[in-house]
């Protein structure tokens, strides 16, 4: 079953609301693309300019982590009905950086992933090994784990329209990017989980990303493995480059 790439740009926490709508100005004629679904990941606070920005194109706009209550005295979070409401259609969810930085659990990641699907938002799963555990060959074990937690209680249904993202924390940010047979190797491995978890028809629907310092020299190797169906870029999602890795072919 031949599945539709999803290249996704995580802009992390850069950007102004200002700044936001002139890089996706600069970037709308360089990602318009038949082939690939495009997303653009960008902070809270530019969420709706760049709802805006980018109405009439090919791009949708993702947010970068959401909190599982509907509402109430949760100070300085974002709820999924508000970005629905916004025009989000994807959201990250467990990026490394949320993992490290603000204690975000293998379990608060699954209650995320319950309430993006109960609002109809996409999530972008994301899960990844640290270099310590690649040293200790505990990749796979661990990524299994991450994602059997992650995808606890949700329906077969759901899953097959989930996005997941292999994130080896080793290589994000650092220019280190993983080599395609480690890339590959790790993303059929979650095929073989959601497989077990699911079944094979599941497995073959989900979308599996890689992320981790992809550049447009590194996309088109990358992206042409079997069970890579695209990626998660951090910082080559803020440049001209992103045309070139959305257009990889
Ligand atoms: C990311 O933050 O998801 C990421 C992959 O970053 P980078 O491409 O900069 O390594």
């Amino acid at each position: 079953m031949a599945r539709r790439k999803i290249i996704a740009g995580n802009w992390k926490m850069n950007m102004t609301p200002t700044e936001a709508v002139e890089l996706i100005e600069t970037l709308k004629p360089l990602v318009a693309s038949d082939e690939v679904d495009v997303v653009f990941c960008v902070p809270a606070i530019d969420i709706i300019p760049a709802v805006a920005a980018v109405k009439g194109t090919n791009i949708a706009i993702g947010a970068e982590n959401m909190y599982f209550e509907e509402s109430g005295a949760y100070t300085g979070e974002t709820s999924p009905k508000m970005l629905t409401e916004a025009g989000v259609k994807y959201v990250i969810i467990g990026h490394s950086e949320r993992r490290e930085y603000f204690a975000e659990s293998d379990e608060t990641v699954n209650k995320k992933v319950l309430k993006a699907f109960a609002h109809n938002l996409t999530p972008i799963v994301c899960c990844g090994e640290s270099l310590t555990q690649r040293e200790q060959g505990i990749t796979i074990d661990w990524i299994r784990q991450q994602i059997k937690i992650a995808f606890l209680n949700v329906s077969a249904d759901q899953a097959a329209t989930a996005v997941i993202a292999y994130e080896p924390i080793w290589a994000i940010g650092t220019g280190k990017v993983a080599t395609t047979e480690q890339a590959q190797e790790v993303c059929a491995a979650i095929r073989v989980c959601m497989a077990e978890i699911y079944d094979q028809a599941t497995a073959d629907a989900i979308r599996i990303q890689y992320g981790g310092s992809v550049t447009a020299a590194s996309a088109a190797e990358l992206f042409s493995q079997a069970d890579i169906d695209g990626g998660l870029v951090g910082g080559a999602s803020l440049k001209p480059d992103f045309g070139k890795i959305v257009n990889y072919k």
